[in-house]
């Protein structure tokens, strides 16, 4: 099952909390304990060692005699400590022994210190060992003591409790940071899910097909500002493409309904016997379906170089030539409007397919002639960048509103002034233009001021 996000990083967060002052609480206890084990270890060898050369204190050479009442309280305090003590002679006679003092009190501490050890000390697994130092006197040996403690180590109440409220420290600083990193990780978890919520839903209304909605791309992070960005620019093209949808279908309606109105009110009148049938009335009917079969024979061709696999012969052509070539084929036309055409620019080789790029050059030449005003005038250049060549038509005629500006590569598009002026355009020539641009692997592009001029790039690699 698909679990949330705030769910996800609270686990998250506390699970790597967790596992981090688990590891925090075995190391420092690991470390902590040893070093304090090792301490007390040092320090139950110096009580020894310390008790032993007190004991050596209390031996007089001038009388070889001991000071029996020292060194009992010397034994009695060192045996509430845990250190039951054997003093005897070189002569192994015995001064003073814990054990023959008071049997049951040795016992009773012995037994104390063996079981705190063992309830309480899991790993320490220990005993009681006697120890043997020589006491000495002005560097000569006056007898031995023999020391018996609890080994590796042994702790008192005040040791446990430094252990075990350390331990508690561990424990409660671990639950704390838990719960801590559970709430951190839920607030950021919806710091982080509510930009993404809002943009599951605004896709959601989006492939509902509302596709003015955009987004705040105010958020909190690199990452979803770019997502958020994408699904603004996603939603701006569907929605743009959906305009075109539309004004495709009026488009295209409207490019067959007038000639197939035409042809069938014909039709209609002749059929009826309303009008004679006369060889111009029959012809202005094929004319009608000549320009629908013209449509029809252009979207095919379309199709043709839309393929992936149009087959291009492209040969290394003089593109200045070929201009000149289109510019005398339009001459009638050019002559009838008066429009003067002129080239500039040096004679530049590209790898073209003639066939298809003349075409090119002639829907650009054909609509500047179409949508400029008599008496206008049209200019090509020809230049030269490092590595490009650029082909540019330009004319001083009614131009492109920037409203149309975007769309006039699009199937069927017309401007609607083109379209009022009966130009006789079925806008789908700049779209079969771009198709053969983009086959070449090169751009084509339009710019245009309303009422003064417009120019056509097109940009293609040098050989
Ligand atoms: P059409 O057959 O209508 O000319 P095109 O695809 O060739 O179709 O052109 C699409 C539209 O682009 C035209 O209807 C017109 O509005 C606009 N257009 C193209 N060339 C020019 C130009 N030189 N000047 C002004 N408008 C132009």
């Amino acid at each position: 099952m698909n679990k949330k996000l705030s769910t996800v990083f609270a686990f998250g967060f506390s699970l790597i909390t967790f596992l981090i002052i688990f590891l925090i609480f075995i190391i420092a206890n690991a470390g902590i304990g040893r070093q304090y084990k090792n301490h007390l270890q040092l320090q139950q060898k110096e009580t020894a060692d310390t008790i032993s050369i007190g004991i050596s204190h209390q031996y007089n050479p001038k009388n070889n005699q001991w000071n029996q009442d020292y060194i009992h309280g010397y034994g009695m305090y060192a045996l509430k400590e845990g250190y039951i003590i054997k003093v005897y002679d070189t002569k192994n006679k015995v001064i003073w022994d814990a054990q023959h003092h008071d049997m049951t009190l040795c016992h009773q501490i012995m037994g104390k210190i063996s079981k705190q050890m063992k309830e309480k000390s899991y790993l320490n697994h220990g005993g009681f060992k006697k120890y043997r130092y020589s006491i000495t006197s002005h560097g000569k040996i006056i007898g031995y003591s023999e020391i018996r403690y609890y080994t590796p180590y042994s702790m008192n109440e005040y040791d446990f409790q430094f252990l075990h409220s350390l331990n508690l420290c561990l424990i409660f600083l671990g639950i704390a940071a838990m719960i801590a990193a559970g709430i951190a990780g839920w607030f950021l978890s919806k710091f982080l899910a509510s930009p993404i919520e809002k943009v599951i839903e605004t896709t959601q209304k989006i492939a509902d097909g509302t596709y003015e909605i955009r987004i705040n791309s105010n958020v909190p992070t690199l990452e979803l500002k770019h997502l958020t960005t994408s699904v603004n620019r996603m939603a701006q093209f569907l929605e743009n493409q959906e305009a075109l949808r539309k004004r495709l279908v009026t488009d295209m309606a409207h490019e067959l309904r007038t000639p197939l109105t035409n042809v069938s009110s014909y039709l209609e009148l002749m059929a009826d016997g309303i009008w004679e049938v006369t060889p111009k009335r029959l012809n202005t009917c094929y004319q009608e379906l000549l320009r629908i079969c013209t449509i029809i024979k252009r979207l095919d061709q379309l199709q043709n170089i839309e393929k992936e696999n149009l087959k291009l012969s492209p040969k290394l052509t003089d593109i200045k030539s070929m201009i000149e070539k289109t510019c005398q084929a339009f001459e009638s036309q050019l002559f009838e409007k008066q429009i003067s055409c002129s080239i500039r620019g040096s004679h530049s080789f590209l790898f073209v397919d003639s066939s298809f790029f003349s075409q090119v050059l002639s829907n650009l030449l054909s609509n500047a002639i179409k949508y400029t005003e008599p008496n206008g005038s049209i200019l090509w250049v020809i230049e030269e960048t490092a590595s490009d060549v650029l082909i540019k038509i330009s004319d001083n005629g009614i131009g492109i509103s920037s409203k149309d500006l975007p769309y006039i590569f699009e199937r069927f598009y017309r401007a609607d002034q083109s379209r009022q002026r009966k130009s006789g355009g079925s806008g789908i020539g700049l779209t079969i233009t771009k198709a053969i641009v983009q086959a070449h692997h090169g751009s084509i592009w339009a710019e245009s001021t309303p009422g003064c001029m417009t120019t056509f790039t097109i940009k293609l690699k040098k050989p």
